[in-house]
């Protein structure tokens, strides 16, 4: 992305399809003419759901809370992670892996290190000292994603938003993403869903020409 930033090239479209979160479509890509109004506010009552939250992942050489009879399975109001669940594989890759209760101005207030370190404290205060021989630390903060989410969606979503397409505008201008299906907006299937239909609005625009 950055390496196409730098190296203009122009092109010419019969249809613009528009993949991007909403606010970070509006906050990146220059319009001109500008979006209507009214597609402006649509696009920026859109929060990327699940853009303040982070994941961690740590993995094990064996699943060892499974020897005590312990299914991994956690939901915590003391330390960094709210919700801990077992995420081995059924090919005998062990770990353990969690979502924040930290929200992101705090999270951003610690280095990685001392992200880390505070889960594994937390870990071995659920699972005892075995906790302490990890292999690896995945970490990724979604509200430090700059491809992904814009100051705004830094904000924890209370309630779910409503999403869906923004007012009717050029026919060729299609947006497709998550957050511009009714149904399944904010997860995985709204992105499936959104893509299809876009895949149908192509077909009937190619089949005018
Ligand atoms: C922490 C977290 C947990 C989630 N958990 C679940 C879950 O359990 N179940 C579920 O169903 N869904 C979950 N989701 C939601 C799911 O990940 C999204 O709904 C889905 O990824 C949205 O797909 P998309 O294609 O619409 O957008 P995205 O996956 O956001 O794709 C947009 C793409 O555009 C790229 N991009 C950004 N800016 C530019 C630019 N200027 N130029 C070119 N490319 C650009 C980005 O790099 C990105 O690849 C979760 C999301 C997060 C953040």
């Amino acid at each position: 992305y950055d390496e196409l930033k730098n190296n203009r090239i122009n092109y010419n479209a019969d249809i613009l399809v528009l993949t991007l979160p909403p606010r970070l479509l509006l906050e990146t890509i220059n319009f001109k003419p500008s979006l209507p109004e009214n597609i402006q506010i649509d696009l920026l009552s859109k929060p990327t759901w699940m853009g303040a939250q982070a994941k961690i992942v740590v993995t094990f050489d064996k699943a060892f809370w499974r020897d005590e009879n312990l299914s991994g399975n956690v939901v915590s109001w003391a330390g960094p992670l709210r919700e801990i669940y077992d995420a081995s594989t059924e090919r005998d890759e062990s770990a353990l892996f969690g979502f924040f209760s930290l929200p992101p101005s705090i999270r951003n207030q610690y280095d990685k290190e001392s992200i880390h370190n505070k889960v594994i404290d937390q870990l071995v205060r659920l699972f005892g000292p075995k906790a302490k021989y990890y292999n690896n630390i995945f970490y990724k903060d979604w509200s430090q994603d700059k491809h992904t989410v814009t100051e705004g969606d830094k904000l924890n979503i209370e309630s779910f938003p409503s999403y869906g397409q923004p007012p009717k505008y050029a026919e060729n201008m299609i947006f497709s993403g998550t957050e511009y299906d009714e149904q399944h907006g904010g997860h995985l299937e709204g992105a499936l869903s959104s893509s299809e239909k876009a895949y149908y609005k192509i077909k009937k625009l190619m089949s005018y020409k």
